[in-house]
C-alpha cells in the first residue's frame, strides 16, 4: 500500500514536557484513520506536527520519499498538500462563503479566479453549502460553518485531509450533518486522518483506529480489533470510560 505520509520517531516537547514520544505512524493512500484518546494525550500536537503548525523536536516526516524536516525542503509546497479542518472552523469572517473557498486557491496555488470558482463550487456542492455562496460566516450555524471549512480545505485538492475534533465545538444537533459529510467523503476514497471523540463514527468509517495515551501510540488496529477486542489495559480503560 502506498504511504501518503510516514512518521518516524517523532517527538515533541514543550519545555521539559515531552508531549509526543517516539511516534511511528503512517497513513496510506485512500485510508481513513481515526485517532482516539483522552484529552491531553497529544492528538492535536500530532496533527499540528504533521502539518508543521508545530516544529517537531525530533524524528522524521516522510512525504513522497523525502524527509520534509530536512532544512532544504520546501515546507510551503508540502503544506498545500495537507487540508486541515479545526475544531473552531477558522473561517475568514470578513469574507463570504465563496471567497473563503477561493483565497487559498488563487493566492497559494495561483489558480485563476474562474478556475478557482469552479473548484470551490464543486466542493461546496459536495458539502451541501452551494446555496450559501454569498453568506458571511456569522450568518451560518456552526454545522454550516464547519461544512464550509471542509469545502475550503477540499478546494485545495490536498493529498490528505486532517481533521482535529471537527464536531467538538458544535451544538449536539449539528454534529450529525458534519459527520454525514465526512462519512460521504470517506466513501469517495479520500485519504483522511481524523482526531475524534465520536466513537460510533470512528467505528463506522475507519479503516484503522489509533489509540493514543500520554504521548505514545498505545494500540492500533481495525475498528473491530480496537473496539471489540482491545489488547492493552489502557485502551480497555479508555473505552470503558467513553463507550
Ligand atoms: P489532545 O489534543 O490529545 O487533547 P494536545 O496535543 O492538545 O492533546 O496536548 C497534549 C499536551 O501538550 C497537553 O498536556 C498540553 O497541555 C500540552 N501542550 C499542547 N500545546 C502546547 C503548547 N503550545 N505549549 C505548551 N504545552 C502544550
Ligand atoms: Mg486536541
Amino acid at each position: 500500500m502506498k504511504k501518503v505520509i510516514e512518521i518516524q520517531h517523532l517527538s515533541k516537547s514543550f519545555g521539559t514536557h515531552e508531549v509526543l514520544k517516539d511516534i511511528d505512524f503512517s497513513v496510506n493512500k485512500g485510508e481513513v484513520v481515526c485517532v482516539i484518546g483522552s484529552s491531553g494525550s497529544g492528538k492535536s500536537t500530532l496533527l499540528r506536527c504533521i502539518n508543521l503548525l508545530e516544529t517537531p523536536s525530533g524524528g522524521q516526516i516522510i512525504y513522497q520519499g523525502e524527509n520534509i524536516l530536512d532544512n532544504k525542503h520546501n515546507i510551503n509546497s508540502y503544506r498545500t498538500k495537507l487540508g486541515m479542518v479545526f475544531q473552531s472552523f477558522n473561517l475568514f469572517n470578513n469574507f463570504d462563503v465563496l471567497t473563503n473557498c477561493l483565497v487559498g486557491q488563487t493566492k497559494v496555488l495561483k489558480r485563476s479566479k474562474g478556475e478557482a470558482e469552479k473548484v470551490a463550487m464543486k466542493y461546496l456542492k459536495v458539502v451541501g453549502m452551494d446555496r450559501y455562496v454569498n453568506a458571511k460566516p456569522r450568518q451560518l450555524s456552526g454545522g454550516q460553518k464547519q461544512r464550509v471549512a471542509i469545502a475550503r480545505a477540499l478546494s485545495m485538492e490536498p493529498d490528505v485531509m486532517l481533521f482535529d475534533e471537527p464536531t467538538s465545538a458544535l451544538d449536539p444537533e449539528m454534529v450529525g450533518e458534519v459527520l454525514k459529510v465526512m462519512k460521504e467523503l470517506a466513501e469517495t476514497g479520500l485519504t483522511m486522518l481524523i482526531v475524534t471523540h465520536e466513537m460510533e463514527f470512528a467505528r463506522e468509517v475507519s479503516d484503522r483506529v489509533v489509540f493514543m495515551d500520554k504521548g505514545v501510540i498505545v494500540e492500533e488496529g481495525s475498528p473491530e480489533q480496537i473496539f471489540n477486542n482491545p489488547q492493552n489495559e489502557r485502551t480497555k480503560a479508555f473505552l470503558k470510560r467513553t463507550l
